[in-house]
């Protein structure tokens, strides 16, 4: 809250006199019963001019009172929000390996929603009620001592189970929180690959998924509400038995003549708004605890520091960089698999501006080559390093900015082709977007689009066709126009004039850049200036596309596979 001190301030200013006027109001009200009647008229006039001066006080100190806390709240989940996913934003490769989407998204907003009713309202009520239930002892006191003793035995009696149930309420809710990430997580995942789960005809099975997700988090909810529910029950029989108790006794007294009418109301409106009051820290002591099972996640998240960092002083990469890249002794395993190397004794030196295509089956390690090289995680052995600059000294934005990545499968984000293509280079402008479209060969479908650049890709790229999505990745790469290039070809076939056009966007960026490519096409290998062969994590062959033909071995089995058969006769 700190950041928002000012309001802070108008809150608990309003806060006080809110408060006086509740308090105000007892006395007011015994000023009515004791000499209002008696005093005819006028003295009628002012004592309820009074009474309804409290009111119109204390409606506007309410009022001022909600509205700084509300917006406190919101501020304050808001921060707690952008904090969080920046955070996300930064962690790396192998926590998002461990981790759902959906459950991170969850934490975002389930969980943080948590926090906004403890500072949005619980905070405000427990702070409010500490001084009512303080004020009104007080009160009760001066108004008579022998009774409020009285009330003071309900008070310690009613708290006891409020304090005991929060304990349990506290590790309650993060499992309710958890069970609830859960289905979100399932949920998210599935609504994400909703085509694979249509075209299994698995609606029923993903449907029977999320609702046990849901089941399994109501029932933890249950719990949770129960002992909450228990507790508020205990602690209200508690509190206005004591009252009821002094109630009896002054009622006594007023009989006896020992007090007068008045003053018993008086008492008894502060038992009241005490009673009331204890009530509502009840509740509110229930509302921190299950905030803080919720936050004990966020706290977690927001405790973890990514492995990959760049250092404090990080080296300047120079400008213009060449692009030499040079893998020493590399070994590399994943963070999940400790016992096999996805890279072993990994030596590759590529020259600037040079094209070097990797070859290999799959899980030779090809694609954790580009990994290690966009620095998403780091060997355990060896090193990499960027002309002459390991990548270790290199602050992260800049090494990321130097290299340039085309996916198998490119990302395209829910917006329109303009900004898709834009992500490559931020500043970009219009020349520039539509000097990369024709470069990469996806003017002539762009412009079929009805809005042509402007028109919305829909999520995940659902309005294009494979080709047509790889050209927007290739636009993007072309914008962004980094030294290094980094290719992985897709495996699908396109249709012959996609193809086509890829291949022409696909040369046009890799000219005059550092590439390297996991080739799955016989015109890339044949165009490369060196093929490197890769097998469980090692290099086993280097050479042009005829030397390692005539060697025979695995190149030549590859070969045979996977470049060889498109293009010999059926
Ligand atoms: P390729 O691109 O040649 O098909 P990869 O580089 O993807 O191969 O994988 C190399 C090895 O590392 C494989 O055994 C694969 O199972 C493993 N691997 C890849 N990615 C991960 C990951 N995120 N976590 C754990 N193991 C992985």
């Amino acid at each position: 809250m700190k950041p928002h001190r000012g309001l802070l301030a108008a809150w608990l200013l309003a806060l006080a006199a809110s408060s006086t006027a509740t308090l105000s109001l007892p006395v007011a009200f015994r000023q009515m019963i004791d000499h209002g009647f008696a005093g005819g008229g006028a003295a009628i006039d002012r004592v309820f001019l009074l009474l309804f001066g409290v009111a119109v006080a204390l409606a506007l100190a309410t009022a001022a009172r909600f509205y700084f806390v509300s917006l406190l709240g919101e501020r304050v989940v808001a921060d707690l929000r952008r904090k969080l996913y920046a955070h996300l934003l930064e962690l790396d490769a192998g926590f998002y390996d461990r981790t759902r989407s959906g459950e991170l998204v969850s934490r975002l907003t389930a969980d943080a929603e948590l926090l906004r009713s403890v500072v949005g309202s619980s905070m405000s009520v427990a702070l409010r009620s500490t001084v009512t239930v303080v004020g009104s002892l007080v009160m009760l006191f001066v108004t008579s001592p022998r009774l409020a003793s009285y009330a003071l035995i309900g008070i310690p009696l009613a708290v006891l189970p409020i304090v005991a149930g929060g304990r349990r309420l506290s590790k309650i809710s993060r499992a309710s929180q958890d069970r609830i990430a859960d289905a979100n997580a399932i949920a998210s995942e599935t609504l994400g690959a909703v085509r694979t789960v249509q075209a299994h005809a698995r609606e029923p099975y993903e449907r029977g998924r999320f609702e046990s997700a849901i089941r399994v988090a109501i029932a933890t909810a249950r719990k949770r509400i129960t002992v909450q529910a228990l507790v508020t029950a205990v602690a209200i029989v508690l509190i206005f038995g004591a009252i009821t108790l002094v109630l009896w006794s002054g009622a006594h007294d007023v009989v006896a003549g020992r007090m007068s009418g008045g003053t018993l109301a008086q008492f008894v409106l502060y038992a009241l708004i005490g009673g009331g009051s204890v009530g509502a820290l009840a509740e509110v002591w229930n509302e921190l605890q299950r905030a803080a099972g919720g936050m004990s996640r966020i706290g977690e998240l927001l405790a973890e520091t990514p492995q990959v960092r760049a250092p404090a002083q990080p080296q300047r990469l120079p400008k213009p960089l060449r692009g030499g890249i040079a893998f020493e002794r590399v070994t590399f395993h994943y963070p999940q698999r400790p016992d096999l190397p996805a890279l072993e004794d990994f030596s590759l030196r590529v020259r600037p501006g040079e094209t070097v295509a990797l070859v290999g089956p799959s899980g030779a390690g090809k694609s954790t080559v580009f990994s290690l090289l966009l620095r998403f995680h780091d060997p355990q052995a060896g090193s990499i390093a960027i002309d002459g600059h390991d990548l270790r000294t290199l602050d992260l934005t800049a090494l990321r900015e130097a290299i340039a990545l085309v996916p198998q499968q490119p990302t395209i984000f829910a917006a329109s082709a303009r900004e898709n293509i834009r992500y490559g280079r931020l500043d970009a402008d219009e020349a520039a977007i539509h000097h990369a479209v024709r470069a990469a060969h996806a003017a002539d479908f762009i412009d079929a689009l009805p809005q042509g650049l402007d028109t919305e890709l829909g999520e995940r790229g659902a309005r294009l066709s494979g080709g047509q999505q790889q050209r927007i990745a290739i636009a993007r790469a072309l914008l962004k126009d980094a030294p290094i290039l980094l290719l992985d070809e897709a495996t699908s076939a396109l249709d012959a004039h996609s193809e086509r056009a890829v291949q022409q966007a696909l040369e046009t960026l890799m000219e005059g850049r550092t590439t390297l490519v996991i080739a799955h096409r016989l015109a890339t290998v044949l165009k490369a200036d060196r093929i490197v062969v890769m097998d469980r994590g090692r290099i086993v062959a280097e050479g042009t596309h005829e030397a390692l033909m005539a060697q025979g071995g695995l190149y030549a089995e590859l070969a045979r596979l996977q470049f060889l058969d498109a293009a010999a006769p059926a």
